[in-house]
Order: C-alpha cells, then sequence, then structure tokens
C-alpha cells in the first residue's frame, strides 16, 4: 500500500455530552473521472457519527469504502455484533477493505473516547490530543505512541 499523503482531511470529536461528530473533506482521487463522487461526503460510506457507536471518518480508496460501505459497517459491527471500537475498526480496514480490492484507513473515536486509527495502507498522518493536553503525532502503524 501507499502512504496516504493526498491532502483529505478527516476530523472525529466527542463533546461533554457524549455526542459524536465526524467531518471528511478531500479533493478526491488524482486524476479522477470528472463529475465522481468520492466516499467522504457519502454518511455511512467515508463519513459516520452516531451517538452511542462511534464517529468515523475514512481516507483511501473511496470506492471499496462505498461499496462495503465501510463506515456504517464499524457502527454496526459494534451495535449489532458486540464488537469493540478496536476490534470493528480492523476487520473493516485491514480484513475486509482489502478484499474488495483496495486499501485505506479510518480516524475512529467512541463515547469513552476511545480512538483508534488502523489502515491497511503502509501510513496514514493521523493526530490527537488527550484530555490531560497531550498532543500525539503518527504516520505509521508501529510509531511509538507519543512524540511530545
Ligand atoms: N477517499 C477519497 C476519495 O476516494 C480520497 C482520499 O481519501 O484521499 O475520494
Amino acid at each position: 500500500g501507499e502512504t496516504l499523503t493526498q491532502g483529505t482531511v478527516g476530523a472525529v470529536a466527542v463533546d461533554g455530552k457524549r455526542d459524536l461528530a465526524a467531518a471528511t473533506s478531500t479533493g478526491g482521487m488524482t486524476n479522477k473521472m470528472a463529475g465522481r463522487v468520492g466516499d467522504s461526503p457519502v454518511v455511512g460510506a467515508g463519513t459516520y457519527a452516531k451517538n452511542g457507536t462511534v464517529a468515523a471518518s475514512a481516507t483511501g480508496a473511496g470506492e471499496v469504502f462505498l461499496r462495503g460501505a465501510a463506515t456504517a459497517t464499524i457502527s454496526d459491527l459494534i451495535e449489532f455484533g458486540g464488537r469493540d471500537l478496536a476490534g470493528a475498526v480492523y476487520e473493516v480496514l485491514v480484513e475486509r477493505l482489502p478484499r474488495l480490492g483496495g486499501t485505506g484507513g479510518v480516524i475512529a473515536l467512541n463515547a469513552q473516547g476511545v480512538f483508534d486509527a488502523p489502515h491497511s495502507s503502509e501510513g496514514m498522518l493521523h493526530g490527537y490530543l488527550t484530555e490531560d493536553g497531550r498532543l500525539v503525532t503518527k504516520v505509521f502503524a508501529d510509531e511509538s505512541p507519543a512524540n511530545r
């Protein structure tokens, strides 16, 4: 897989009332067909938030996120499959999506503040801010947790 540095920007957040929110902005894929609608603006594909399950924002090969209803499936695995956040995101990103023919990653957060950012691409630039004010940024999965 490739390192994802195409310029897609996603955000996931939880507030004091445990409301979850997700957003994704992208220029799409390089050399995309005119008129292509990617996964980013499609709720349940590249972007999804549901109170009680997960807020998720995706980057990568949009076609497979659309075909796999990727972020809605993460939520459904948690809601109906009894999975925890880490198990659900790993199953969708690492096990299911590559079989549909593409790679990518997500940032995912739940109301308890559990955060995960799995990717089947080689790397994915992402960061998060902890409750105690620690700023963490990463590119590769095996990177040491905190750089600051
Ligand atoms: N997922 C986006 C799309 O397919 C591209 C990206 O994440 O870079 O439009």
